[in-house]
């Protein structure tokens, strides 16, 4: 038996995290056993799909390195499918048309909170006679296409990341709706349905997804069982909660992939960090590994049955040893969007080799891609804006006459690693200072702040386009 399972997003908002951690735990484990991995959009929600939405989980998951076998499978593109299968089912006597309106649905739904009874369809409708059919439809009524659910029925499956769950047809509101009525017959299924009749299909032997379809996974077992066919195995993964212990939510600052990705998280690190979000290898302590590395050990012995917490700190670590390991074109490539998006002109020098210099430097200080904005910004800014600390270390005696001599000195250097350390030290001698404020004065002066990378290869950056002597001219009207 080929292991084939998917990830079937409905494209009503983007990529949301919930639903990438889903599919990643569905392409470890079809990679794992040598599998396939199947894309399906369920977009029958006619007012609330759109395309674009389609077109960022796409874009979402390709960027994580969720490649998938087969799709995209638009349900909306096979509508005709589920029709059959509705025929199916009338033609089994399992489903029935039910002309119940929204107001009598309502007016029972009232009744039943009166007596603190759980809301639930009563099955009014159930054995119609042909007559009262009719009589419904001559009134002008429209109908829902009803699938029969007995409720002395007990559902059980042996859940993979949850063990053995009993259902009972009773706590699954009465007789469900399949389908909704069509000017020729039977129009559009709803989520249950369709699902069921795809993952027949499809052949999918495995469902793995969200522990909220938990109750869906009972009524769909009833329908493979009407059909006839073999039910999948189920996975039910834990959900992914916030610091309090609540379903991570809009609130809480991020959910979609495309929201990580513009916070400057690498798809590399963010995909690492999400095989975590409940599931552990077996040597516990190994937390840094690709996609691949993941899917060799991925099973679901080890996935939680608790919710997993979102822990912005572990992301961030994982975050940052993806960037400190990756080669400097390829990170440099990753920053200049974040660059350009901030408006940083690559022109008066900045070309690629001096990029790569500058991303040379600062990229072991990054945690996320996007810091390199703030951190760089001195090399994008003509003038420098002097922190309290850099104009009080500009202020303090000999730092005027120590940038004075640097520029005298920069007259007659070209300036390298070499030279510098040489101008450093004959401003030492020659002002009869210290060489630590020099180098402070130097900081200051150049960068504007008292912090930051390498001194010397910031130096040396700021000189090749042009911008050291301005900076120190700059900081000589602040110390003077
Ligand atoms: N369209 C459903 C969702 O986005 C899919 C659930 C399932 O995997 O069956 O939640």
């Amino acid at each position: 038996m080929t292991v084939r399972v998917r990830i079937a997003p409905s494209p009503t908002g983007n990529l949301h995290i919930g639903t990438a951690r889903t599919a990643v735990f569905n392409w470890l484990f079809a990679r794992h056993h040598g599998g396939e991995f199947i894309l399906r959009i369920e977009d029958t929600d006619s007012e609330r799909s759109r395309p674009e939405y389609t077109e960022n989980i796409l874009e979402g998951l390709r960027w994580l390195g969720l490649n998938w076998d087969d799709g995209p499978f638009f349900q909306t593109k096979r509508l005709e499918l589920y029709k059959q299968a509705v025929q199916t089912l009338f033609d089994k006597g399992l489903a029935y048309r039910c002309y119940t309106t929204a107001e009598e649905l309502e007016a029972l739904r009232e009744a039943q909170k009166a007596r603190n009874e759980a809301p639930r369809y009563d099955n009014r409708h159930r054995n119609l006679t042909p007559e009262q059919e009719a009589a419904y439809k001559a009134e002008g009524r429209n109908f829902v296409i009803r699938f029969k659910i007995e409720d002395e029925r007990e559902i059980v499956w042996n859940d993979l990341v949850r063990g053995k769950m009993v259902w009972r047809g009773s706590d699954l509101g009465g007789d469900m709706v399949i389908a909704r009525a069509a000017a020729d017959g039977i129009g559009l299924p709803l989520y249950n349905f369709a699902v069921v009749v795809d993952d027949m299909d499809m052949q999918m032997t495995h469902v793995i997804r969200g522990e909220d379809h938990i109750a869906n996974t009972a009524k769909q077992i009833l329908l493979y069982e009407a059909f006839g066919a073999k039910v999948p195995e189920f996975a039910h993964t834990p959900l992914i909660l916030n610091q309090e212990g609540r379903k991570l939510s809009k609130r809480d600052g991020v959910t979609s992939i495309s929201d990580f990705k513009r916070m400057g998280f690498t798809a590399e690190g963010l995909a690492n960090y999400m095989t975590l979000l409940g599931w552990s290898a077996p040597d516990s302590t190994q937390e840094i590994f690709t996609l691949e590395e993941a899917a060799k050990q991925f099973s679901f012995e080890r996935v939680n049955k608790a919710g997993a917490k979102f822990d912005w700190a572990k992301l961030d670590w994982i975050n940052s040893q993806y960037i400190h390991s990756m080669p400097v074109d390829k990170l440099t490539d990753l920053l200049i969007p974040f660059w350009e998006e901030a408006g940083y002109q690559f022109t008066g020098g900045r070309e690629r080799p001096w990029i790569e210099q500058l991303v040379t430097l600062i990229g072991p200080s990054l945690t996320r891609l996007v810091d390199a904005v703030a951190m760089s910004k001195l090399f994008f800014t003509e003038t420098v804006e002097f922190s309290d600390e850099a104009s009080a270390q500009l202020k303090q005696e000999g730092s005027s006459a120590t940038l004075k001599g640097v520029i005298a000195a920069l007259e007659n250097h070209q300036l390298t690693e070499a030279s510098a350390q040489e101008i450093i030290k004959q401003v030492v001698k020659e002002q009869n200072v210290k060489k630590g404020l020099v180098m402070k004065a130097l900081r200051s002066g150049l960068t504007g702040d008292l912090h930051g990378p390498d001194l010397i290869q910031s130096w040396l950056l700021l000189n090749q386009i042009g911008l050291d002597k301005p900076r120190l001219l700059q900081a000589v009207e602040v110390a003077s």
